[in-house]
C-alpha cells in the first residue's frame, strides 16, 4: 500500500546527522518537513562515535535516536521508513496547482523498508542527505575487522589507536596526505598500497624521514585471533604484525533515483553544490558525507544541515515572494 500526503516543503532523502539536522532547523521554521530513511547508516560497523561535541564516546545509533526524536516532536515533521527510488521535477503548472508559488516542486517516491508502506512525498525542494556507500579494499576478512581495529576516519577513531603499531590500506591517490594525518597518531605506521602504485617515490622518501614504511606488495588478507586483528598477511604469504590502523574505501554518493548523470559530480563521485548548498539541479540541494570537502564527521555533517537549512528556507521565501536567490 503507498502512503501519499500533504505537500510539504521539502522532502529530506536519508535520516543521519546532516538530514535530521536540516529537518530540525525546517520544522523550527514553520515548515512541513518529510524525511525518508532507508535505516541504513555507514558508521552501523562501530560500536561508539567520538568527537561530537557533548556525545562523545556514545553508540551512533544512539546519536541517530535521539536526533530522530527531537526531530519529531515538531507537529509538522514526519520520518518515514522508505527507500527513496525515484525524484521527478513537476512541471511549473504541476507544481502552481499544488501551491508551490514559485513553480518549483518534485515528486519524490519510495519504497517501504522494515514492514513501511511504500511513500509518496510531493515536496517544494528536495534535500539530499543520503551519505556514502563505500566499498572496501577487496580482502576477504576486512569487513571482520571493520570498525573494531580498522576505521576509515582519522579524525573520529585516531585517539584511541595512539602509539600502536598501525596500517594505512588503501588503493587511492589521497593515501599520502593520509598518512601525514596519521603520523600524528602513532610514528610505527606501514602504508599498505596492495599492489597499486598511488605514492610516489619523492613521497615514500618523505614518509621514510618521519619513520613510515611504504608495503607495495599486494595484499592477501588481514588476519587475527577471534576479535583481535593481529596482522596483514601479504601475497606472497609473508604476515606483517598490526593491530589495527586506517582503511581507505572507495566512497560512492547514492543518488540513483535522480536516474544516470542527472547531478553534477567531482572526481571522487561527491556531489558537487554551489555555497548554498544547491546541487546543479534547481531545486534539489544537498548535504552530509556525500559533499566535498568533509571531513566526514557527525558534528560536520549535522553543522552542514543546518546551514544548508537556512539558505533553503530563505531560498523558499524568496521564491514565494519571487525575489531571486541572493540572501543578501
Ligand atoms: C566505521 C565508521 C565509524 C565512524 N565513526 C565516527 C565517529 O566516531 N565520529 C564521527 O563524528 N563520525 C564517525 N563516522 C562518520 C559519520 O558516521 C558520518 O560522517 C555521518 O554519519 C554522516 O552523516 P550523514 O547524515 O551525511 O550520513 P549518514 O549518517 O550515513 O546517514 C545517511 C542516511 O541516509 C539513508 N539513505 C541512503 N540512501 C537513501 C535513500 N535512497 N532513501 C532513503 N534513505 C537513504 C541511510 O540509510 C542513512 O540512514 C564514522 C563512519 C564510519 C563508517
Amino acid at each position: 500500500m503507498q502512503e501519499t500526503e500533504l505537500p510539504v516543503g521539502v522532502a529530506i532523502i536519508g535520516g543521519g546527522p546532516a538530514g535530521l539536522s536540516a529537518g530540525l532547523q525546517l520544522v523550527r521554521a514553520n515548515r512541513r518537513i518529510t524525511v525518508l530513511d532507508s535505516n541504513r547508516p555507514r558508521h552501523a560497523a562501530t560500536l561508539r562515535s567520538h568527537g561530537f561535541l557533548t556525545r562523545d564516546g556514545v553508540p551512533p545509533l544512539e546519536v541517530r535516536r535521539l536526533a530522530r526524536e527531537e526531530f519529531e516532536a515538531y507537529p509538522t515533521a514526519k520520518v518515514v521508513q522508505a527507500v527513496a527510488s525515484e525524484v521527478t521535477p513537476l512541471t511549473r503548472d504541476e507544481a502552481i496547482a499544488v501551491g508551490f508559488p514559485d513553480g518549483i516542486g518534485f515528486r519524490v517516491r519510495g519504497t517501504g523498508v522494515r514492514g513501511a508502506a511504500d511513500a509518496e512525498v510531493i515536496s517544494r525542494r528536495v534535500l539530499i542527505a543520503a551519505g556514502l556507500t563505500e566499498d572496501l579494499p577487496d580482502l576477504p576478512m576486512i569487513r571482520a575487522y571493520y570498525g573494531t581495529a580498522l576505521h576509515s576516519c582519522v579524525e573520529c577513531d585516531g585517539f584511541e589507536k595512539s602509539d600502536k603499531p598501525l596500517v594505512l590500506i588503501g588503493e587511492t591517490s589521497d593515501l599520502f596526505a593520509r598518512a601525514l594525518l596519521i603520523s600524528r597518531i602513532s610514528s610505527d605506521l606501514i602504508v599498505f598500497t596492495n599492489g597499486a602504485d598511488t605514492i610516489t617515490p619523492a613521497q615514500e622518501e618523505q614518509l621514510s624521514k618521519i619513520g613510515i614504511r611504504v608495503e607495495r606488495r599486494q595484499i592477501d588478507d588481514i588476519v587475527g585471533e577471534k576479535a583481535d586483528m593481529t596482522g596483514v598477511r601479504l601475497a606472497d604469504g609473508e604476515v606483517i604484525p598490526r593491530v589495527g590502523g586506517f582503511v581507505r574505501p572507495r566512497w560512492h554518493a547514492p543518488v540513483e533515483f535522480l536516474g544516470e548523470n542527472a547531478i553534477e559530480r567531482d572526481d571522487w563521485g561527491l556531489v558537487v553544490v554551489d555555497k548554498r548548498g544547491e546541487t546543479s539541479v534547481r531545486g534539489i540541494y544537498a548535504v552530509g558525507d556525500i559533499v566535498p570537502p568533509g571531513p566526514q564527521q557527525i558534528v560536520i555533517a549535522a553543522g552542514d544541515g543546518a546551514r544548508v537549512a537556512a539558505k533553503l528556507n530563505m531560498d523558499m521565501i524568496r521564491g514565494a515572494l519571487g525575489v531571486g536567490l541572493i540572501d543578501e
